[in-house]
């Protein structure tokens, strides 16, 4: 069984994106509806020479986050417990918001592997937006733009490192 990969965050920071960034193919649907991705989705990929079985959540987004722990028969969330290795993607465009700080707060609290992902951190400015993510308590946020295919090394670097 290759490691599984489980990619989280509510809904429109790029998930979907990400994960066809990372698959190298479409397999998750993008779109500018938040929660348009209502099943969770499955790839194998290859980062930094490993592979891993890649997840794309959807599940999680409408749920009340102070809820998912009473919510063990979402499969996303059993996805998610399965995870060697979560990749919290918040977006550094938007700023924090309320549903970000409580994904972390149950990350935190679930004691998952982590990286935290700024997404939408292209161009200038890119970066001090995703300093931001500092304060949520998961780490130094890894900037990216999954759409612009910047910073990937890095998080494939980190990915590698974290497994
Ligand atoms: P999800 O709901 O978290 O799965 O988000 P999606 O992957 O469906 O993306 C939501 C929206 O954000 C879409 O319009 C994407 O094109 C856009 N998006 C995704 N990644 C980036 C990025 O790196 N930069 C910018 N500017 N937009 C992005
Ligand atoms: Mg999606």
């Amino acid at each position: 069984m290759h490691p599984t990969v489980v990619i989280l965050g509510r809904p429109n920071v790029g998930k979907s994106t990400l994960f066809n960034r990372l698959a190298q193919r479409k397999i998750a649907i993008v779109d500018d509806t938040p929660g348009v991705t209502r099943d969770r989705k499955e790839a194998p990929a290859r980062i930094a020479g490993r592979d891993v079985t890649l997840v794309d959540t959807a599940g999680l987004e409408e749920a009340p986050p102070d809820t998912v722990a009473g919510r063990m028969r979402n499969s996303s969330e059993a996805a998610l417990r399965a995870a060697d290795l979560v990749l919290f993607v918040i977006d550094a465009r938007a700023g924090l918001m309320p549903a970000d700080r409580a994904f972390a707060a149950w990350l935190r609290r679930a004691s998952l592997p982590v990286l935290l992902i700024a997404n939408k951190a292209e161009g200038r400015g890119g970066m001090a937006a995703a300093m931001e993510a500092f304060e949520l308590g998961l780490g130094t946020p890894i900037a990216v733009s999954a759409e612009h295919n910047e910073g990937l090394g890095a998080l494939h670097e980190a990915v590698a490192e974290a497994l």
